[in-house]
């Protein structure tokens, strides 16, 4: 995509700025920079965006919200989500590298004992490349019981397994794993260089969509790590994770949001100009209703991110709001990518155009990071706590 000229140079004046201009300013400075002139690059060589990655680093943005004692800006979700709803209008791959890094942030930052914070969250604001390893070949949606096992030693912990699909695993430096310990499922933080630590490139490591590298196997043989790299209760690892998952969806929702207004500026750029019948494309009514409902529905997604962020940021329970955001969003931004196809005509259907690629990132993101089927049963438990809490009050 040429990074001069529109859509990306007018979109800001169709989507109202949700954080402040300055902020603003710098962070579409960094993406013109770093990450969009690679991204047809990343995903056409499935590459993971060590480049961008280590830039975003040195702005700041990989360690936006940790607190400044960790090295971090203290910054508010909200901006969060702007720096992975603007990567991601360039980059979905370079958006889901940053949310590997935040779930790793939010789960030390929450739950690793004081001595894992103080050996490993400084590294964030140097450029730490993690990835969050809860996948198995035979464990998805359901991680309730693994097949990766860690037993108690003399000196901490020994872990033996294979996690599968894990997004950043090209290039990650350290993990966060869910494995099982006689007492339940507990989480660990595991270096890529330990001796027993290595990863493969499976049979299903390359996607179609979200392409930041292969999503490698991670292997886990006779892995010895000191008792404090155990993160929170043990057995208490599903409880923590789905915690992680609850800040992780929030912002997730942004990178949705980032696609489908790279889908919907790009068919409206392209409508503006492609001739037909003796005038644009734009000027058919058909085509307008198809962009009338797209940004409604675009608007809606993102004010529910955006409203689910400032939930994060007043510290309430976002459980219902991360997951509402998540589902809405990445089922608007494949529904935009697909119309944007249709709006397009054959010039949307080639490899030159960038639709395929957005097509391809939105539908990934309704199954990466919680698919929309487990989305909705959270929303659900949500609403049956609801009603047998009236119901409670109700006979009190
Ligand atoms: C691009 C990509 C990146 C990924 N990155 C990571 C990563 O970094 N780390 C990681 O750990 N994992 C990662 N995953 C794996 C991802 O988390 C799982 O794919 C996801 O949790 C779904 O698990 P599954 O694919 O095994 O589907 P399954 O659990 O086998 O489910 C199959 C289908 O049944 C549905 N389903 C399952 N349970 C229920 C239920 N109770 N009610 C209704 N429907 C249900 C699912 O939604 C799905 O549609 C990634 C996946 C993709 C595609």
């Amino acid at each position: 995509m040429d990074t001069d000229t529109p859509p990306y140079q007018w979109s800001r004046a169709l989507w109202a700025d949700r954080v402040d201009a300055r902020f603003l300013d710098g962070l579409r400075d960094a993406v013109r920079e770093h990450v969009l002139p690679f991204a047809d690059e990343i995903d056409r060589d499935d590459v993971y965006p060590t480049r961008a990655i280590k830039a975003f680093a040195r702005l700041g943005y990989t360690s936006l919200t940790l607190p400044e004692e960790w090295g971090g800006q203290g910054a508010s979700y909200t901006k969060c989500a702007a720096v992975f709803e603007e990567a991601s209008y360039a980059s979905a791959a370079v958006g889901i590298s940053l949310i590997t890094i935040l779930q790793a942030q939010t789960m030390i930052l929450h739950f690793a004992p004081e001595s894992l914070k103080q050996y490993v969250l400084p590294k964030f604001a140097q450029g730490l490349i993690t990835s969050y390893a809860l996948t198995e070949a035979n464990h998805g949606s359901d991680i309730r019981s693994l097949d990766t096992k860690a037993a108690r030693t003399e000196n901490g912990w020994r872990l033996n397994g294979r996690k599968s699909f894990i997004t950043s695993s090209a290039a990650a430096e350290a993990y966060i794993i869910l494995a099982e310990t006689p007492v339940g499922v507990s989480v660990f933080y595991v270096e890529h260089g330990m001796p027993g630590v290595s990863t493969e490139e499976g049979a299903n490591a390359s996607t179609f969509g979200l392409r930041n590298g292969p999503h490698m196997d991670l292997i886990l043989e006779n892995v010895e790590i000191p008792f404090d790299h155990m993160i929170g209760t043990e057995g208490k690892g599903v409880r923590q994770a789905v915690t992680t998952l609850d800040y992780s969806r929030t912002v997730a929702g942004a990178i949705s949001i980032g696609i489908a207004r790279a889908a919907f500026d790009g068919a409206m750029h392209f409508a503006a100009r492609r001739r037909a019948f003796d005038t644009t494309v734009l000027q058919f009514q058909g085509i307008q209703w198809y962009l009338a409902d797209l940004m409604t529905e675009i608007d809606a997604a993102r004010l529910l991110v955006y409203e689910a962020c400032r939930a994060l940021d007043a510290h309430e329970d976002i459980a219902r709001f991360s997951s509402e955001a998540k589902l809405l969003a990445s089922r608007v931004a494949t529904r935009t990518a697909e119309q944007a196809v249709q709006i397009c005509g054959a010039y949307g259907v080639t490899m030159n155009a960038p639709f395929g690629r957005y097509l391809r990132d939105a539908k990934a993101y309704e199954i990466a990071g919680g698919s929309s089927e487990i989305l909705k049963n959270t929303i659900a438990k949500h609403l049956l706590r609801f009603m047998s809490a009236q119901q409670e009050a109700n006979h009190a």
